[in-house]
């Protein structure tokens, strides 16, 4: 099992498959793109299924999910879902994408054996969209999420994160259009994870900004927290239910204390946090010919020096060197 020092065992993997994006979200990454990893870094897929084998089989791992960059630019996506499906015992197999080509992969991914979706989408205004994405691609995405439902992968949760005099006026609009099409919306407070260090504290849209919003126009109730367990997401029912809305108050309502995720980035490098400041490599024993035992070793070595939190409330907080799009959000 995967325990830290602080008795929280991680069970959830989230698997960066690509640092690559056809967007340029201005809360991740700079008009210009990054400088993308070069391709002998980032793991084969051969690579990288012995290593979510190894998670699996002999770390306690139950849940996977995939996530990039955007994961839908990895070349045999549907082959490496199908591999992990295949493992025994079978992980819970997710993925969280931009939807930008989901409306022709989401039934071959369905089939391969995926099994539930988050997409990203921060609005349903066409020009508010490329504004913040900086590409004009809405109906891409919306073609995608309706793929991923008539695909059976319902219920699809839409994340969505809010910018301050972007789309920030949009809260009440997007939660209309996802209760009226059945998908599952959740907030996240912006982090300090973007390449380009724009993050301030005092422009982030807080949980509570959002909840007001909301409220204005929406009954809220909110959920039992008894049931929450290490779910990030904070929900409530909205008019009474059965939809519900949730919140990732990750900023000003920090959830630390029952996290149960570990991270693999996409050129093999495991982290125990998305604030991390250190990683451990893996890639490197990998390719050396490392033995399972020596890989298990670097797991555990990983998870023993995950701390207490994330400290973006501390004075001395340092955002971590990767940016979101290379660590997998
Ligand atoms: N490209 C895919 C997508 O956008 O869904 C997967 C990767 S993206 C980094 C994963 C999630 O992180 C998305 O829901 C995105 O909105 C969110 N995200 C990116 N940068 C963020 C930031 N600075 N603060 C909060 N969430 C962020
Ligand atoms: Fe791409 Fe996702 Fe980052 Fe947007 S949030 S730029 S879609 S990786």
């Amino acid at each position: 099992m995967l325990t830290d020092s602080y008795g929280r065992t991680a069970t959830d993997l989230r698997v960066s498959l690509t640092d690559r994006c056809n967007l340029r979200c201005s809360y991740c990454m700079p008009a210009e793109g990054l400088d993308w990893l070069p391709k002998p870094e980032l793991l084969t897929d051969d690579e990288l299924v012995r290593l979510l084998d190894l998670a699996v089989t002999q770390l306690g791992i139950t849940e996977i999910r995939f996530t990039g960059g955007e994961p839908l630019l990895r070349r045999g996506l549907p082959g490496i879902v199908e591999r992990v499906a295949a493992m025994r015992p079978r992980p819970g197999i997710a993925m969280t994408t931009n939807g930008i080509g989901l409306d022709r992969l989401a039934g071959p991914l369905q089939a391969a054996g995926l099994d539930r979706i988050n997409v990203s989408l921060d609005t349903v205004s066409a020009s508010t969209f490329v504004k913040l994405a900086r590409r004009d691609r809405l109906a891409d995405v919306l073609a995608g999420i309706a793929a991923a439902a008539a695909a059976g992968l319902a219920p699809v949760k839409v994340n969505a994160v809010l910018m301050r005099g972007v789309n920030d006026h949009e809260a009440a609009e997007l939660l209309r259009f996802c209760l009226e099409h059945g998908y599952q919306l959740r907030f996240i407070e912006q982090m300090p994870l973007d390449a380009q260090h724009g993050w301030r504290r005092d422009e982030m849209v807080t949980a509570e900004e959002i909840l007001a919003a909301l409220s204005a126009e929406f009954v809220l109730d909110p959920g039992d927290e008894e049931l929450r367990g290490s779910a990030p997401a904070e929900t409530f029912l909205v008019n009474g239910g059965p939809q519900t809305v949730g919140i990732i108050a990750s900023v000003t309502r920090p959830f630390c204390g029952s996290c149960d995720r570990i991270r693999l980035t996409a050129d093999g490098q495991l982290r125990n946090c998305l604030f991390a400041r250190s990683e451990n490599d893996l890639r490197t024993p990998l390719r050396a010919g490392a033995s399972d035992a020596e890989l298990v070793a670097q797991w555990q070595s990983c998870i023993e020096a995950k701390l207490p939190g994330h400290g973006i409330n501390d004075p001395g907080f340092l955002q971590p060197a990767r940016p979101m799009s290379a660590i997998g959000g």
